[in-house]
């Protein structure tokens, strides 16, 4: 799909979030939080549900978690804009309670959708409501910071999930906070792992050298010759986005 197909193919998922009734939550929304983001990234923050800010602006970690799921992002070099944010559930559970099984239920619909256009690497689940969705039966406590691969059926048809705490955990306590930083840390290695699953590269010495393979016969040495370039010249730097 192109960037205009796959920004056009958001585009009307989130409108239909905006008028979604299918779930009790509607009634109390202010507005309806679809998510934003690059729609060509490889990865994809999948939150809990709006908050209160979220729920007025109709935009995904926009109060105080969403400042620290910003600070973050840029802690590993990346910006907000380069990565696709939304949630589990679309529209704000009142007075923050925890999403419940139904109303996850009735909007997993809309991620499934996201999940299938934008096609990510990796799958970053924050809180313990997103992990369930992506790592069923398996504790934040004891995954957060590592990487499982994700079942199709969830829309992310070859991506991994990587397990992160809310970051609203680490408005709590300050220790919470570097268990973050040092989780995400992780985030870049993991990505670059997930694109190799998915698109291995070419073995490059593999196999029996055929014939016609074989190196020519080094020409004579010319001292005059300018040296080549060093291999780290060479190396093609990893740009990540
Ligand atoms: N918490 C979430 O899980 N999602 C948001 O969008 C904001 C806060």
């Amino acid at each position: 799909m192109t960037d205009v197909g796959r920004q056009a193919a958001l585009e009307a998922i989130a409108a239909e979030v905006r008028v979604c009734t299918n779930c009790r939550l509607h009634e109390t929304r202010t507005k309806a939080v679809p998510g934003e983001g690059d729609p060509e990234t490889e990865v994809v923050f999948v939150g809990e549900g709006p908050g209160e800010h979220e729920d007025r602006q109709g935009r995904p970690f926009i109060g105080a978690s969403g400042q620290f799921l910003t600070e973050l992002i840029r802690s590993i070099g990346w910006q907000r804009e380069d990565v696709f944010i939304t949630n589990v559930v679309k529209c704000r559970p009142p007075g923050n309670r925890d999403p419940q099984p139904d109303e996850i239920a009735a909007c997993s619909s809309f991620l499934r959708r996201q999940l299938e256009v934008l096609d990510p690497a990796v799958v970053v689940t924050a809180g313990k409501h997103s992990l369930a969705s992506f790592r069923p039966g398996e504790r934040i406590s004891a995954v957060h910071g590592t990487t499982a691969p994700v079942d199709p059926a969830t829309g992310a048809r070859d991506a991994v999930a990587f397990a992160m705490y809310h970051p609203a955990f680490a408005l709590y306590q300050a220790s919470n906070r570097q268990t973050l930083i040092d989780d995400i840390r992780r985030l870049p290695a993991a990505l670059i792992a997930s694109r190799q699953r998915r698109e291995p590269l070419e073995p490059l010495l593999e196999g029996p050298i055929e014939p016609e393979l074989q190196p020519e016969p080094e020409p004579e040495m010319d001292a005059t010759a300018p040296t080549s370039p060093t291999t780290d010249d060479a190396t093609p730097q990893l740009t990540l986005f």
